[in-house]
């Protein structure tokens, strides 16, 4: 599961990952980390059976959390043309052997380069 971590200036500078991966000795990915002065907000992958544990574990720390789809195919609008497909940097979007195409949320990183890249504006971010 993909949960992304929010945290305000205040935090910057503290090991609020490494801590609670000490703490609950469950390894998890960090697949985004964007931090500045302001604060940051970093994407980690976490096993599915962990997660509600590791949420917890920041909730408890005072680190937002929050989990969440970045994109989603509209299946009215998707003529499974491929476009989207060739531009996702981590195969989130795949060509299945029927030569559909649907997207595997659990890969996606949520980089939005998918939405430009369909000429029929079938993909949508989700807020
Ligand atoms: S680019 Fe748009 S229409 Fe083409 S396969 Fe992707 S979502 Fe479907
Ligand atoms: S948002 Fe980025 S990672 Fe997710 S499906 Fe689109 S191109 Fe791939």
């Amino acid at each position: 599961m993909k949960i992304m971590i929010i945290f305000g200036s205040n935090r910057v500078g503290e090991p609020i990952t490494a801590n609670v991966i000490l703490e609950k000795k469950v390894p998890f990915n960090i697949l985004t980390a964007k931090i500045d002065k302001k604060g940051g907000e970093m994407l980690i992958e976490a096993p599915d059976d962990k997660a509600e544990e590791l949420i917890q574990a920041f909730k408890s720390r005072g680190i937002r959390v929050e989990t969440r789809k970045f994109v989603e195919i509209l299946s009215h609008k998707c003529t499974h043309c491929g476009q989207c497909y060739s531009i996702c940097p981590v195969d989130a979007i795949v060509y299945e052997e029927d030569k559909s195409i649907t997207l595997k949320q659990e890969a996606c990183v949520g980089c939005l380069q998918c939405i430009d890249s369909c000429p029929f504006e079938a993909i949508v971010k989700i807020s």
